[in-house]
């Protein structure tokens, strides 16, 4: 017999109006949970979750997760947090609150109503990686006092406290550690590489290489990406991470900026400009733990993302 409408599975989802968050809740919604989206709207956006606002089982909370809430939940996914370098660094002392402050309120409330929580953490918490490709048990290179400093080390001290209310209070946790993820619905201004070239490209201004483009990155698509955030949430419960959800297709910058390019016709010229400080040199995930754990890895290509999300950049540009 089918669920009433409010005897289903309750998920909150933290930062639900950012990019990830609103296709995590899409696809929860697709599942037929009740979704919750709690945000502050400082990165994400109400137009990224508005053909969801006549779903009966989706609601909107306004609020900041540095500060408590206490609602009735079965899971909760953490994703509030600034996620680009830009948005991050612009008020460094709210990031690391978001990402310390946050987690000991979204952990109190897991604690109170017997939630699973999971937490997206980053691929960041291995800074500038002496190892190659990056796998779980690295502990990392990570500067402390540095400009990417209150993003890694912030959600380093969130993992901290996940495993400490793990232990401690026996909250059911799950750990991801999310590497580069594009696709659409990624802030047009946020200054991350994909959506970046891609609109310089579609508006053939100058592509902006940071240094000569020769680090590297590893690109997950969006859809991917979400599957394995509910493949964690919802895998073997003595599982809870940390695990690298990623593709491993490394790429180095300058072969990105050639193939959007190629793939949006553009006339645009490549132009080279300083690389920022700290930033990491070669990043790759190694997902044989994902893979061996939750059966999951990557389905769809890069240039096949890649497509994708310069549709959804074409209709954002004549905007802008
Ligand atoms: P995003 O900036 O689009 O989304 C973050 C959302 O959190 C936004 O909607 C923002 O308004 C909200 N938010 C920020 N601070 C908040 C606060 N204090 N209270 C409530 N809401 C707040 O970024 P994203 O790419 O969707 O990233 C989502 C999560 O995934 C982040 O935690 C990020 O660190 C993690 N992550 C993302 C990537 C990636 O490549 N996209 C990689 C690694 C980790
Ligand atoms: N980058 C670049 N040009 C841009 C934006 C970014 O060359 O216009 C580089 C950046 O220096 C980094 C890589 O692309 O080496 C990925 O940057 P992004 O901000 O997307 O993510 P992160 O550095 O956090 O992995």
């Amino acid at each position: 017999m089918a669920l009433n409408l409010y005897d289903r599975e309750r998920i909150l989802v933290t930062g639900g109006a950012g990019f990830l968050g609103s296709h995590l809740c899409e696809r929860l919604l697709e599942n037929g949970s009740y979704v919750l989206s709690l945000d502050n709207y400082f990165t994400g956006q109400k137009r990224n979750v508005f053909h969801l606002m006549e779903n009966k089982r989706f609601e909107l909370i306004r609020h900041d997760i540095v500060n408590p809430i206490f609602i009735e939940v079965d899971q909760i996914y953490n994703l509030a947090c600034p996620a680009s370098p830009i948005h991050y660094q612009y008020n460094p002392v709210k990031t690391i609150k978001t990402s310390v402050m946050g987690s000991i309120h979204m952990l109190g409330l897991a604690k109170r109503v017997k939630a699973t929580i999971l937490q997206a953490s980053t691929s960041e918490v291995y800074g500038d990686p002496t190892v190659h490709p990056q796998k779980e048990d690295y502990w990392g290179n990570v500067n402390t006092i540095g400009l990417r400093s209150c993003y890694d080390e912030g959600k380093r001290c969130a993992e901290t406290l996940f495993f400490d209310y793990h232990r401690q209070n026996h909250v059911d946790i799950k750990i991801v550690r999310i590497f580069n993820t594009f696709g659409p619905r990624m802030h047009p201004n946020d200054g991350r590489v994909v959506s970046n070239f891609i609109v310089q490209a579609l508006k053939n201004e100058p592509i902006t290489i940071f240094g000569k483009g020769e680090q590297t990155r590893s690109f997950c698509y969006v859809d991917d990406l979400v599957d394995g955030l509910i493949k964690m949430m919802n895998g073997p419960e003595d599982f809870i991470g940390p695990v690298n959800l990623g593709n491993p297709v490394e790429y180095k910058i300058v072969d990105l900026a050639k193939t959007i390019i190629r793939l949006t016709r553009s006339n645009s010229k490549i132009e080279f400009h300083p690389l920022p400080m700290d930033d990491p040199k070669r990043r790759q995930p190694d997902i044989s733990l994902a893979r061996e754990k939750l059966s999951w890895k990557p389905k769809i290509d890069m240039e096949e993302g890649l497509l994708r999300t310069i549709d959804y950049f074409k209709d954002l540009v004549s905007e802008l």
